[in-house]
């Protein structure tokens, strides 16, 4: 759990009754780029939060600060019920009030200090833990009624609506609904999930590039466009499932389109073969998955960069290593290693130093959790 200092507390909200909200980031274990077209995901939550402490003011305004960001941008202050995007993080927090509102929900004005411990835009959704954690200290502040399904639904359109980011819908529901040692199983087509225990043969490692990718960068956008022109050209619905006669006339698509939907359609596969094997315990079959489908994101989706491919080259390499692959939107961010039980902290800090060694990056072990 992250800690908010009690002077960092007492400094922006005094004595008064404080609440506080909390979500974990989230990684995704396979299923990637598949979540904006009513595909198959499996993410699991990282040990990694961000908390959110907040209390009611007397004014019908809010009050903000952030750590995690730039000094001269820690503070901020909005209007509840006249929230406006600013291209800032506080958007995050706007999007939460304004979108409580026009759900009906009273929010008033409140005071908010935010600490997180999962890294911004490294592909573990610090965005939707942040709107995760605020919709819940909301939420207890104001006395709504609002269970955590429907939040992770509020959490979706704070940046869809609000931001106006394309996001698909598997970061919010990750960091609601998450549960550690289990992965939950998503089918974003109709929001029906299930956890899935993750045997204890089996551990994953998590290590952040230390690149960072900005989900507004474009790239995410451009790929989406992409899919959607692929889909339309093929007049079929959604790629997870195409008859004989539709994948025939995928060869008849420019290079480019069939190459995304290409992906697509093998990474649904792969998570519904991924989630059989989970349930058979079958973990070096689990890693296979993972191997096939970050050279799917590499050389079919394109959504990789050299210095993640030799970082999942390095994992791959190592002892105890049943699979790994690049997580997250892409374009940096971090990478997921499964090994067999006792090896994630050796693997992941082993492929931390090459990072620093030979690719001069500095990156950052996020799991296991360094103690
Ligand atoms: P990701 O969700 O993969 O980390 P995004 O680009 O979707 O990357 O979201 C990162 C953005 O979310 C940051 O640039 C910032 O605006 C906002 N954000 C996330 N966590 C915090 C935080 N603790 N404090 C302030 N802003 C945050
Ligand atoms: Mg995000």
């Amino acid at each position: 759990m992250t800690d908010i200092p009690r002077h960092d507390i007492i400094r922006h909200l005094g004595h008064r009754r404080t609440i506080i909200g909390e979500a974990p980031g989230r990684v995704n274990l396979i299923g990637e780029h598949t979540d904006y077209s009513g595909g198959f995901v499996l993410p699991t939550v990282i040990p990694q939060t961000t908390a959110v402490a907040v209390a009611a003011n007397s004014e019908p305004a809010a009050r903000v600060w952030s750590a995690s960001v730039p000094h001269d941008e820690q503070q901020a202050r909005f209007v509840v019920g006249e929230e406006q995007r600013r291209g800032s993080w506080v958007d995050y927090v706007q999007g939460a009030s304004a979108v409580l509102r026009a759900a009906g929900h009273p929010v008033g004005g409140f005071d908010a200090v935010i600490r997180s411990e999962v890294p911004l835009g490294s592909g573990l959704s610090s965005s939707a833990s942040l709107s995760v954690s605020v919709l819940r200290a909301l939420r207890e502040l104001f006395q709504l009624r609002i269970d955590d399904v429907v939040l992770a639904g509020l959490a979706r359109r704070v940046e869809t609506d609000f931001i106006g980011v394309p996001i698909g819908v598997m970061d919010p529901i990750a960091c609601a609904l998450g549960a550690n040692h289990h992965a939950l199983f998503l089918d974003t087509r109709d929001l029906s999930w299930q956890l899935v225990r993750i045997p204890s043969t089996a551990e994953f490692a998590v290590v952040n590039s230390g690149i960072r990718h900005s989900i507004s960068s474009g790239h995410y956008r451009i790929r989406r466009q992409e899919l959607e022109a692929g889909i339309r050209a093929l007049g079929v619905h959604e790629p997870r499932e195409m008859t004989d006669v539709e994948m025939r006339r995928l060869e008849t698509l420019p290079a480019l389109l069939q190459k995304r939907v290409q992906h697509v359609i093998t990474e649904n596969a792969r998570v519904l073969e991924a989630v059989d094997a989970l349930r058979r315990r079958d973990m070096p079959r689990f890693g296979q998955l993972m191997n096939a489908s970050h050279k799917s994101l590499r050389d079919d989706y394109e959504v990789s960069i050299p210095e993640i491919d030799r970082m999942v080259e390095i994992a791959q390499a190592q002892r105890g290593v049943l699979g790994a692959r690049i997580t997250g939107g892409g374009f940096g961010g971090s990478i997921v290693i499964l090994t067999t039980a006792g090896n994630a902290a050796r693997v992941a800090a082993a492929v931390a130093k090459a990072s620093r060694d030979e690719l001069r990056l500095t990156p950052q072990v996020l799991v296991p959790a360094p103690a």
